[in-house]
């Protein structure tokens, strides 16, 4: 097959919602050839809604956000590679299920992620592609074990990135430690410094790779701002005052509320005390608020759910952080936004906007999320070049 016709009813085409159909998207091989008003001739897909594939930017696709025995996600990081490179395959089946076509990898020290990367980018009939960072980097003895290798001297610093950006697509920086949930702060200071900080995006741009920085708490949220992330990840405790600095330098910024939500939810498993759970609320709403406002101030906002992190499953979770973003107040086409066309154009990816010209990359939804948000759940097929599935 060459030629791929779709009926819609309506469509998102990466930045405006189409309500006027039936429309009629022709694909040639797997490039948009024409999106017009549906003529009523036969088609290949009829669906109520279809608009860019989702993009998960925030993800471990090696863990198994599912398994929630603690003993058990221990154990696990002894289990060898093949039983990893299941796991892995399974969470991409899963991605796709929820009609995600890029993942953004945050990293694992197994290198499944670019085994990920090299399993999708080498199968033509893929539906969906991986950014793999390889491994983060670390401060010795400090938080990121799993996912980051460990820089000694600062003065390593543009070596070790320059090597590691030549594998990776992305250059990831563990900046800060995990949040202290008992009481409310982060862990440590920052891993770097923000001249540390600055050395590392330099070099990571020098190769033309962006940089984004696991970082809570405002000490890390300063020396991120300062040295100029491409991209915060988590962002908890954030401030408006660095909303407003990020604004100014567009950097970008992943909330990933999903694994904090999930300890909220389900306090028994570690378990949290009363104090605790209390301390987890505070923390999810000021982060809502804090996301209304990066809205308001203008921050490039960007859907990741840090799947594969206790409770957080591959590809429900990024809907439910959509969702999330919902509750914070964001308007629906704002919040596809941040799963589809911005993270593409920040990373410097090609446009999977529907536009004629853009190679087809497309989720189908049984229903206008822009008239029930349910309708986000419901992806019944994603089609990629000429790739239906
Ligand atoms: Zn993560």
């Amino acid at each position: 097959m060459t030629e791929l016709v779709i009926r819609t009813e309506k469509y998102f085409d990466g930045a405006v919602y189409h309500s006027g159909g039936p429309y009629r998207v022709i694909i040639k091989d797997g490039v948009i050839r024409s999106v017009t008003a549906d003529n009523g001739a036969a088609s290949d897909l009829v669906t109520p809604f279809l608009m860019p594939g989702l993009v998960e930017a925030h993800c471990h696709i090696f863990l198994d956000g599912g398994e929630l025995d603690f003993q058990k996600r221990n154990a696990y990081f002894k289990a060898d590679f093949p039983a990893m490179r299941e796991v892995a395959l399974a969470n991409l089946d899963r991605s796709r299920a929820a009609g995600i076509t890029v993942i953004r990898d945050a990293g694992d020290r197994y290198g499944v992620n670019h085994a990920m990367r090299v399993a999708l980018s080498s199968d033509p009939l893929a539906l969906a592609q991986l950014r793999s960072p390889g491994l983060g980097v670390r401060r010795p003895k400090r938080y990121g074990a799993f996912m980051a290798r460990e820089v000694v001297e600062a003065s390593d610093l543009p070596a070790i990135i320059g090597e590691m950006a030549a594998t990776a697509d992305d250059v990831k920086i563990i900046l800060t430690g995990i949040i202290d949930f008992e009481a409310g702060g982060v862990k440590g200071e920052p891993q770097f410094n923000a001249e540390e900080l600055a050395v590392i995006v330099a070099a990571a741009h020098q190769q033309n790779r962006k940089t984004f920085a696991h970082c809570s708490g405002l000490d890390g949220l300063e020396v991120a701002v300062a040295a100029g992330v491409d991209s915060i990840e988590h962002g908890f405790f954030m401030t408006e005052d660095i909303l407003k600095q990020m604004a100014d330098k567009g950097i970008a910024w992943v909330p990933t509320f999903s694994p904090v939500h999930f300890q909220w939810a389900r306090p028994e498993l570690v378990p949290w005390n009363a104090q605790t759970v209390v301390n987890l609320r505070k923390i999810l709403d000021s982060h809502a608020e804090h996301v209304a406002l990066a809205f308001k101030h203008g921050v490039p906002l960007v859907a990741g759910s840090d799947a594969g992190s206790q409770g957080v499953v591959h590809g429900t979770a990024l809907i439910d952080e959509l969702f999330h973003f919902l509750d914070a107040g964001l308007p629906m086409a704002e919040v596809l936004m941040s799963a589809t066309s911005r993270p593409r154009h920040l990373w410097g990816m090609a446009s999977a906007d529907v536009a004629v010209g853009n190679q087809a990359d497309l989720v189908l939804l049984n229903g206008s999320p822009f008239e029930n948000a349910e309708a986000l759940r419901g992806a019944t097929k994603v089609v990629r070049g000429m790739a239906v599935g």
